[in-house]
Order: C-alpha cells, then sequence, then structure tokens
C-alpha cells in the first residue's frame, strides 16, 4: 500500500534517537513522520545495557551527556509512564597506582564541566562493595549515574499513548 505522508519532519529511524527527536519536534509543535524499517526500537535501542553513564565519557561528551542526565528523572512525566530508571551509581575501579592516577586525572578533569566524582581509597571502595578482590587499590564513584531497564528501552521507542508522537511507516525495500 502507498500512502502519502505530509509533514514538517520526516526522521528516518525509530531508535532512541529519532524517537526523542519525534517526541522534541511534537512539543515544539512541529508535525513529523517517523520512517522505521523494522520495529521502532529493534535495533541497538532495544538491547543495550541500560547505562546512563557520564564517567568515562569522553570529555568533549560529557556537556551533553551533563545535559541529558536530569532528562531521566523526568522521563515518566514525558513518556507517560514509567521507564524503569534508577540512579545507582556508577563504579570505576583501579587494579593498580597507574590505573589510580588515571581516575584522579579523569575526575579533575571533569570537574571542570560539572561533574563530581568521588575518588576512593582501597578500603572505603571495599566498604561500597565489600565483595571487591584484593587487587583493587581504589575507585572512582559517580553517585548519580544511573541506569534504566532494556526492556524500558522498548518502551521509551515506542511513541506516546496519545498518538501524537510519531508516525511510523515502514521503509523497507
Ligand atoms: C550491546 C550494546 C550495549 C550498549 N550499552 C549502552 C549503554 O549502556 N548506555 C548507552 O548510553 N548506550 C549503550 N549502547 C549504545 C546505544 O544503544 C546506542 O548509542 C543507541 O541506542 C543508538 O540509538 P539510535 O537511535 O541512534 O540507533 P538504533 O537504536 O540502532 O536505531 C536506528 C533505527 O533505524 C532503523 N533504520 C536503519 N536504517 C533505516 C532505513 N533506511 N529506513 C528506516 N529505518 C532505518 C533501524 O531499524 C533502527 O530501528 C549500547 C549498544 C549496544 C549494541
Amino acid at each position: 500500500m502507498t500512502e502519502r505522508l505530509r509533514a514538517d519532519v520526516a526522521i528516518v529511524g525509530g531508535g532512541i534517537a529519532g524517537c526523542a527527536a519525534a517526541a522534541a519536534l511534537r512539543q515544539a509543535g512541529l508535525t513529523v513522520v517517523l520512517l522505521e524499517k523494522s520495529l521502532c526500537g529493534a535495533g541497538a535501542s532495544g538491547v543495550n545495557f541500560g547505562g546512563v553513564r557520564q564517567q568515562g565519557r569522553h570529555l568533549a561528551e560529557l556537556p551533553l551527556a551533563r545535559r541529558a542526565r536530569p532528562l531521566w528523572d523526568r522521563m515518566r512525566e514525558t513518556v507517560g509512564e514509567d521507564v524503569e530508571f534508577e540512579a545507582t551509581g556508577h563504579i570505576k575501579l583501579a587494579r593498580s597506582e597507574a590505573d589510580m592516577a588515571e581516575l584522579e586525572r579523569y575526575a579533575r578533569d571533569a570537574a571542570e564541566y560539572g561533574l563530581r566524582l568521588q575518588l576512593l581509597g582501597a578500603n572505603a571502595a571495599r566498604a561500597e562493595l565489600p565483595w571487591l578482590g584484593e587487587t583493587v587499590v581504589g575507585a572512582s564513584l559517580s553517585p548519580r549515574t544511573g541506569r534504566r531497564t532494556r526492556a524500558s528501552s522498548g518502551r521509551l521507542t515506542r511513541g506516546s499513548r496519545d498518538g501524537s508522537v510519531p508516525t511510523c511507516a515502514s521503509t523497507r525495500r
């Protein structure tokens, strides 16, 4: 069946990038057509580890990661249902003094972008995670980092229930 769709913006790909863009454009009052060759969320967006990570990202990515992080706290209101986001924290371990120096350097650099990391010595790291082995000499903790479940990735890309976002059409050849 061939159908002519008219919209202000056409987006190719119904992963989290395309669906988030569609939702934002709808909020801005534009009409959107989302073209997905398979199922929304069937690509990487539906199978990833769910980490909403800031620590360890390339410094060039930090401004965007910092800006995105508060959006997850409001995701229930944004998409209309629970996406199972939890601010569980994210820890990077050092197993040598060189590793630790690297974590310290990153923490200094990241602080310039407003990302506050807690550097832990071996005892403090084991107090946080008692099951850590003897090889751990320290750690860097990002307390506000979080994760969502894989199932929630699919939900995020399903579009809102009121049908305002997005129109999905197949572009399979
Ligand atoms: C195993 C794994 C673990 C990951 N873990 C994490 C993590 O913990 N944290 C994190 O932030 N990121 C993680 N990622 C990365 C993250 O999943 C991706 O960066 C993100 O999902 C990319 O979203 P996207 O919308 O750009 O692409 P996708 O989710 O791949 O969506 C692209 C969509 O475009 C569609 N498409 C492609 N070509 C066409 C076409 N010609 N016409 C129509 N539709 C088309 C595809 O079918 C697909 O649905 C992980 C990735 C993988 C694979």
